[in-house]
């Protein structure tokens, strides 16, 4: 897949139509977290510096087609400018004035796109009316990409469109992961089920050459091969797709590590009492909550001898201690291959991004996804229609203007 970016575009004097994700969290009127906001700030500058202007499209909460007050995007608009540090207008409505009458430096800021059914139902009519208000679209919001809407995939259609910093950022790291990796390519796949994860884990086994099972799901697997996993969490109605998804990684030659020695313990709480065993001897009333000591080493020499990673999902309980210790060390030392020029590293997913930086190893890994639904659905190897639509427009579109 091929899409352009921002220096491909000739941005001077018109008016970029900029899919965004600034969806932050707040509570109690206050942003809690600025930093999806501070993310599009290299598109919003670049375009204005090609003396652009930007006109920014958003989503905020769920209100599924109709004017919900709360979410407004107004109640965000300040926090918007300040990071920003721009002249950011909030408008909403009359979007053909507003737009029309812009000052070079000014940046308009559009009610929820959401509040118009036309928005999630992808309609060509309301994609039309975005159209209409700028010359160029630029998508910056990948998370947004896993969903067919009318600012993520029909306005692609509509005028020559490109990837923002941030969506290019993105999508180039993952295509370095799993598009066109560095072999030898390994994924860890840790989490709590094997069910949230089937599609991921059978295309993974397509596309890598090693994966690390880990986490509650690695038990089913365990299951699978027949060990008692006593009281650990374990989908045991899953063990025989467990067994089909090894066969399919057999046939694909791909080897699946599953833990050697695990980490059992009678309670699911911080400091529970603790103790390390074979896989085949957890006892009947106890469960399993992280990988032990030799598991944690067999993952370290197979990253060792990697060149590229994929991560998602954890390899044990990382929320409550001692139990994050092999996701600790396995991502520490993922984390210190990377910064070393020695790994390419591309992790992603809500607990996963949260373990990583409780390791402190997110800011050395090479890429760190916060995209979340999106992220998941292109380790399933799904075409995500936001980036399909980016692509087919720049075999289209673009070269016609
Ligand atoms: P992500 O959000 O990154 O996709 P998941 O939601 O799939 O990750 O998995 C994270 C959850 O898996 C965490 O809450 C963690 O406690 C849980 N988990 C990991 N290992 C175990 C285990 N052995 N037993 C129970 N829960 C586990
Ligand atoms: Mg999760």
């Amino acid at each position: 897949m091929t899409w352009k970016t921002l220096d491909d575009m000739d941005f001077a004097g018109k008016r970029a139509l900029v899919r965004v994700d600034i969806n932050v969290p707040v509570e109690n009127g206050k942003v809690t977290d600025t930093s999806r906001i501070e993310r599009i700030v290299p598109t919003v500058k670049d375009i204005q510096a090609k003396g652009g202007k930007v006109i920014l499209m958003a989503h905020f909460g769920r209100p599924k087609g109709q004017v919900v007050p709360e979410m407004s995007i107004k109640h965000i608009a300040q926090t918007v400018a300040d990071v920003i540090g721009g002249n950011v207008n909030f408008v909403s409505t009359d979007y053909a004035k507003a737009t029309a009458d812009m000052a070079s430096d000014e940046i308009l800021l559009l009610e929820n796109l959401r509040f118009n059914p036309g928005e999630e139902a992808n309609d060509v009519e309301f994609a039309k009316r975005l159209a209409s208000l700028g010359d160029i679209y630029v998508n910056d919001a990948f998370s947004a990409a896993h969903r067919a809407h009318a600012s993520t995939e029909a306005l692609a259609q509509l005028l020559p469109a490109c990837a923002g910093r941030l969506m290019a950022e993105e999508l180039s790291a993952l295509e370095a992961a799993l598009g066109r990796p560095k072999r030898p390519v390994a994924a860890v796949v840790g989490g709590a089920k094997v069910s949230t994860k089937l599609e991921l884990l059978g295309n993974l086994v397509t596309k890598v050459d090693i994966l690390i099972i880990g986490g509650g799901m690695a038990n089913t697997f365990l299951a699978a091969e027949g060990y008692h996993v006593g009281k650990s969490l374990c989908e045991h109605d899953l063990t025989d797709t467990a067994q089909e998804i090894g066969e399919k990684a057999a046939e694909a030659g791909c080897t699946i590590l599953l833990p050697h020695d695990v980490v059992v313990a009678h309670e699911f709480k911080a400091g529970a009492a603790n103790s390390t065993v074979s896989v085949d001897q957890c006892p009947d009333d106890a469960m399993i909550l992280d990988a032990g000591p030799e598991s944690v080493a067999q993952i370290i020499a197979v990253l060792e001898n990697c060149n590229t990673l994929v991560w998602n999902g954890p390899l044990g309980a990382f929320e409550i201690e001692p139990f994050d210790k092999a996701t600790n060390e396995a991502a520490r030392k993922a984390a210190a291959l990377s910064k070393a020029g020695k790994l390419i590293s591309v992790a992603g997913g809500g607990d996963t991004v949260a373990a990583l930086n409780q390791a402190g190893a997110a800011d050395d890994f090479t890429y760190i996804s916060t995209a979340g639904g999106a992220f998941l659905e292109w380790m399933e190897g799904k075409q995500l229609p936001g980036v399909a639509a980016l692509s087919a427009n720049s075999e289209t579109v673009s070269d016609t203007i």
